[in-house]
């Protein structure tokens, strides 16, 4: 009986910590072939962005460097314009705005 009681605590103890790891864990990165990722033309490396499309965009820009990243600690964080999803800290994509 013992037995079978420290089994089931140590199940019920292994399964809430399996909860919370899942539960901190990072949410999945864009895809470069995600059909939003395309028509904002992001890249998982800023210095692979297409120069033909996006003349504009310089080595110095990159997720970690915009507006609108959320990322406090490298090397992925959130962007709004990718719910649920994280971007690479070294990513860009077209829309990027400088950080003030
Ligand atoms: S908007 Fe900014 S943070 Fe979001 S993917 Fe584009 S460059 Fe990265």
């Amino acid at each position: 009986m013992t037995n079978r009681r420290v089994f089931i605590l140590q199940s019920v103890v292994g399964t809430s910590a399996l909860a919370s790891g899942m539960a901190m864990a990072a949410a999945p990165l864009v895809a470069e072939t995600d059909a939003n990722a395309k028509s904002l033309g992001y890249v998982a490396d800023s210095a692979k962005a297409d120069k033909t499309k996006y003349p504009k965009h310089t080595k110095d820009q990159s997720c970690s460097t915009c507006a609108l990243y959320q990322g406090k600690t490298a090397p992925q964080g959130a962007c709004p314009l990718f719910a649920g999803k994280e971007v690479v800290a070294k990513g860009w994509c077209s829309a990027w705005a400088k950080k003030a």
